[in-house]
């Protein structure tokens, strides 16, 4: 039998709750299929602040080092806002985690039930049958890491601004291979978001696409998208994209977006795979709800288990190959939040079933 070893980050406000949830699903799982679950908890963002005087502490990294996958909850809230913005939880977690690891590909499912397309804000027309698309976003390079990023002071008194929007072809061509993967897993078809009207970055973007596409995947059936018109076809015919591939802050826009034309928070997991292999030979990845931690609802029981359960199920599928536990968990997911009166209310992230009755409910469906 199998033991899967990975860290659980479960952070702040509702992490914990929608984490205990998410790892009796996954316990329910592993006792269905055959494999045995080895965790260890460790604090992180907020936490990790309170507990050890830094949003990642040390003991935290270790643990991380020595595991195969990262389940991660959300950081931050309230508490900690006057911080300074380098102290603040998201980034002095989750940034540093990425870089650590060079967890370079973000894969964010866009997945909307048709039982469910009420939920979105975009008209049931135009999502007849849902929306059912994935964002990979590269997620280490752009302009959030490029250097130089500063503020000086000029001559003349002005003040003035640096961001560094930098790429290189290598960079590219790695995430175009998980792009590659995730469409052929789907339709094979693949759609490259840039802005190469206007953007250097994005000019070796398209044409270290064109070329990898030409040399490497050829059954694959590419299209380019400016990032503007992008922007507008995701709120006009979201389902006309399957995959699509984008460098970092472009994805984190339009990801957003996606998030939002597909309903609820609560329901939108997503995989950040490394550029490392695990003790198995597949990818680390920190796995993760799209959503935060939503202070607003903490401790009331009735935050949405159902991201944080479906990035379980993303582990299960890219760190640990068990591709049929993975499924069965997604499709338990839909039939539980597809029937009775409460579907609704998940829609907009407030069951009205409570968290654990709804992970109750998915236990229930598997
Ligand atoms: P949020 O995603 O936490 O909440 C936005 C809205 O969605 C809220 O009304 C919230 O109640 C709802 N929501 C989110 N997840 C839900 C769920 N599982 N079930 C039901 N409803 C849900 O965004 P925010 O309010 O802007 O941020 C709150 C804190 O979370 C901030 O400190 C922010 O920095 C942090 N945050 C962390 C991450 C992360 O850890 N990756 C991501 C985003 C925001």
């Amino acid at each position: 039998m199998s033991t899967l070893k990975f860290a659980v980050l479960a952070g702040d406000y509702i992490g914990p709750e929608v984490m205990t949830e998410a790892l009796r699903v996954l316990e329910h799982v592993a006792k269905q299929d055959g494999f045995s679950l080895e965790y260890q908890k460790a604090d992180v963002g907020g936490a990790g602040i309170d507990n050890h005087g830094k949003a990642l502490p040390d003991s935290t990294l270790a643990l991380c080092e020595k595991s195969d996958a990262i389940l991660f909850g959300s950081v931050g809230g309230p508490k900690w806002e006057k911080l300074p913005p380098a102290e603040q939880p998201e980034r002095a977690a989750l940034l540093p985690l990425r870089k650590h690891f060079t967890l370079f590909a973000n894969i964010r499912p866009g997945l909307l039930y048709p039982e469910l397309t009420d939920a979105s804000p975009l008209k049931t027309e135009r999502i007849p049958n849902g929306i059912d698309i994935v964002c990979i976003r590269e997620l280490t390079g752009g302009l959030y890491f490029g250097k130089p990023k500063q503020t000086t002071t000029l001559p003349d008194g002005d003040v003035q601004a640096i961001d560094t929007m930098v790429y290189r072809k290598s960079e590219i061509e790695r995430i175009l291979a998980t792009a590659v993967t995730t469409a052929r897993a789907r339709k094979n078809k693949l759609c490259s978001v840039d802005k190469a009207n206007v953007l250097e970055t994005s000019v070796l973007w398209r044409k270290t696409v064109v070329d990898y596409i030409a040399k490497n995947a050829p059954d694959i059936e590419l299209s380019h998208m400016y990032v503007d018109n992008a922007a507008m076809q995701l709120a006009r015919d979201p389902n006309q994209f399957d995959v699509f591939v984008t460098e970092n802050m472009f994805g984190d826009i339009l990801s957003d977006e996606m998030a939002v034309i597909c309903g609820s928070l609560g329901m939108l997991s997503s995989a950040s795979l490394g550029a490392g292999k695990n003790s198995l030979g597949l990818p680390f990845g920190l796995y993760e709800p799209a959503g935060g931690t939503a202070p607003d609802i903490a401790g009331k029981g009735v935050a949405n288990p159902c991201a944080q359960v479906l990035s379980g199920a993303l582990m299960l599928r890219y760190s640990f190959g068990l591709e049929k536990s993975a499924a069965r968990i997604e499709a338990a997911v839909r039939k539980a939040v597809t029937s009775g009166t409460r579907t609704g209310d998940i829609a907009f992230g407030r069951p009205s079933v409570g968290t654990k009755a709804m992970a109750d409910a998915i236990i229930a469906a598997l």
